[in-house]
């Protein structure tokens, strides 16, 4: 099937024998959400699908069989490559040089023609059709991220750009003390491949289900400037509520110049992130 046809018929919502596992999420077409829709009902949309960030709901979109095989195969190979490239430097690697990695690396093995055109209609794909109504900083998949935009901060392996971002981490840092650590910050196109896609494989194909708790390739506003953050005694929970009971957390509120990018009522779609910082 041609690949920029094939979306046409990605609204389709899939119940398929090779999902045991997946609920049914619903049984009819999910057209591209209309500018013109009453905006009231785009709200409450978005808000219910805020509290559903962990199961199927109905409308929701899901990927073919076919394309859900080509998922795993796909999140597998990007798998390799940021075993190869190692974590840091995949994180600020762009989409040519993550191709141009795998093609001499015979442990990854090159994309196909089929993974190379599926992330790019993922990556062209209007995220509203999954019910992500948040913008897109990122507009082409071969956007990079310049060796003299950012820095390594010690002790976490990870990046964050010069300038706003990292003034406003370091200003945290002073403020809340060295409880505050970083758990993630920029996040090249491949890396937010990566993470969607893990995601997607995880809920079985369903790509709405995926984007309510991570942002769609493009969409990430790691990818220029947002970075998240944690307490020292959380480790992996720091993604979850747990954060909010943190003293970390605590101190966080009362500091007026930060704000997070997906409230507890946000009307993007997304869950509720408090360990999400906004930066711009
Ligand atoms: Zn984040």
């Amino acid at each position: 099937m041609n690949r920029r046809t094939f979306l046409k018929s990605f609204v389709a919502v899939f119940i398929c024998k090779w999902m045991p596992g997946i609920a049914l999420a619903g049984t009819s077409t999910n057209p591209l959400p209309r500018r013109s829709t009453n905006k009231r009902t785009t709200i409450q949309r978005a808000m219910a699908r805020q509290s559903g960030f962990t199961t199927d709901m109905h409308g929701d979109v899901m990927l073919s069989a076919g394309d859900y095989r080509l998922l795993c195969t796909l999140t597998k190979r990007i798998a390799r490559l940021q075993v190869s490239a190692g974590h840091g430097n995949f994180a600020v690697m762009d989409f040519d040089t993550a191709l141009n990695h795998a093609h001499y690396d015979p442990h990854i093995g090159s994309f196909t023609r089929a993974e190379t055109d599926f992330m790019e209609e993922i990556f062209h794909q209007d995220a509203r059709l999954y019910g992500f109504m948040g913008r897109k900083p990122l507009q082409q998949i071969t956007d990079s991220v310049q060796k003299q935009e950012f820095v390594r901060i010690p002790g976490t392996g990870n990046y964050l750009f010069t300038g706003r971002s990292l003034a406003t981490y370091r200003r945290m840092s002073g403020d809340v003390g060295n409880e505050l650590i970083l758990t993630s910050g920029i996040r090249g196109i491949p890396k937010q491949f990566y993470l969607f896609f893990r995601k997607a494989v995880r809920t079985k194909g369903n790509m709405s289900l995926a984007s309510r708790s991570l942002a769609p390739p493009g969409y990430s506003f790691h990818g220029i400037s947002d970075f998240d953050v944690g307490s020292v005694r959380l480790g992996s929970d720091n993604f979850t509520r747990l954060f909010t009971r943190t003293d970390v957390f605590k101190k966080l509120q009362d500091l007026d110049y930060v704000h997070l990018r997906y409230t507890e009522r946000n009307h993007l779609g997304v869950r509720f992130e408090p360990w999400h910082i906004k930066v711009i």
